[in-house]
């Protein structure tokens, strides 16, 4: 059995190699759920969702948001009628989102809810919010001050510098620190370090348990760039480098094994002074085929 943690774009892609050669009820992924919100009656858990359809193979591959093929009726009459929406909600997405929020208003827990919306789904991994409670998550940035995550990440399309990135403290949800406790390997997808991993290790008992575990990490980075999105400029708020040495640091505490990728090979070396064991592959995530050879790595 497996624990992978998850953001929403890179880990998902991983996933889609890991689902190929390892049996679906044996894996167990937590989800990072800090940028969750309420939305136009909806409950966006943006980064659970994503994970989910992609265990049902429903993902949207392009954004890594949302069903693939879906329509906007709703959004479009939303408009038409003068309501602006920050995130672009497909219809068939919107109606899981509505879903969370009526059960979460009839008192299930988001645990609970997850499970259910993924039983009808078909998907027989776990999957698990990495906490039940509401939170929240600001960027403090130099140009417009304290700015909500999704305005930093869509009106402002993450052009500013990051002084400060703020999330709730928030407890571990009941599955948690067991399911890492039962697990023979933890592994982190490629997820940013910083506002998709880090609110899942800072949880109270899981660095202990990470201790207690073999924990394997892929890098999100090439050289001193992210492979997508704003983690560099996160990382650097935290007084980390944009790099996989970075990233080598954050971890440092509990990580046996992190995967860079070929280009990377040079720093290889020098990272092993942090990480004990470093290995050097593709982790560029293109096709089927590149999902798959990432995923026997990091299994075996
Ligand atoms: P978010 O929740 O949408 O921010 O997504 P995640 O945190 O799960 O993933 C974002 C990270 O995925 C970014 O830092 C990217 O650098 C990384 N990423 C995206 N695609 C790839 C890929 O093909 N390979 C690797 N190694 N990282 C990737």
């Amino acid at each position: 059995m497996i624990t992978i943690l998850s953001g929403g774009t890179g880990t998902p892609k991983l996933i889609q190699g890991i689902k190929e050669i390892y049996p679906e009820e044996e894996i167990n992924v937590i989800v990072n759920t800090v940028e969750n919100l309420y939305m136009s009656g909806g409950y966006i858990a943006a980064d659970i969702d994503t994970v989910m359809y992609t265990f049902a193979d429903l993902i949207d591959e392009e954004f890594w948001y949302g069903i693939k093929g879906d329509t906007f009726i709703v959004r479009e009459r939303l408009i038409e009628m003068g309501t602006e929406e920050l995130l672009k909600l497909g219809d068939r997405d919107r109606a899981t989102k509505l879903q969370k929020a009526i059960l979460l208003d009839e008192g299930y827990s988001l645990s609970e809810i997850v499970e259910m919306q993924k039983d009808k789904l078909g998907v027989k991994a776990t999957i698990i919010p990495m906490s039940d409670e509401e939170s929240e998550i600001t960027i403090v940035t130099k140009e417009y001050g304290e700015i909500e995550f999704h305005d930093f990440l869509i009106k402002y399309h993450c052009d500013c510098e990051v002084l400060e990135v703020k999330y709730s403290n928030v407890s571990p949800s009941p599955k948690v620190i067991e399911t890492i406790e039962k697990s023979d390997k933890v592994i982190f997808g490629p997820s940013n370090p910083i506002t998709s991993i880090r609110p899942i290790i800072s949880l109270e008992g899981v660095e202990e348990a990470l201790k207690e575990k073999e924990v394997i990490a892929v890098s999100p980075f090439i050289g001193k760039s992210a492979f997508s999105g704003p983690a560099g400029q996160f990382m650097n708020a935290f007084g980390y480098e944009t790099s996989s040495k970075g990233v080598a640091e954050l971890y440092k505490s509990f990580l046996n094994t992190l995967v860079i990728d070929n280009k990377d090979a040079e720093f290889k070396e020098e990272i092993e002074e942090i990480t004990p064991k470093v290995i050097v592959t593709n982790t560029f995530m293109k096709t089927i085929e590149d999902k798959i050879n990432l995923a026997k790595v990091v299994l075996e």
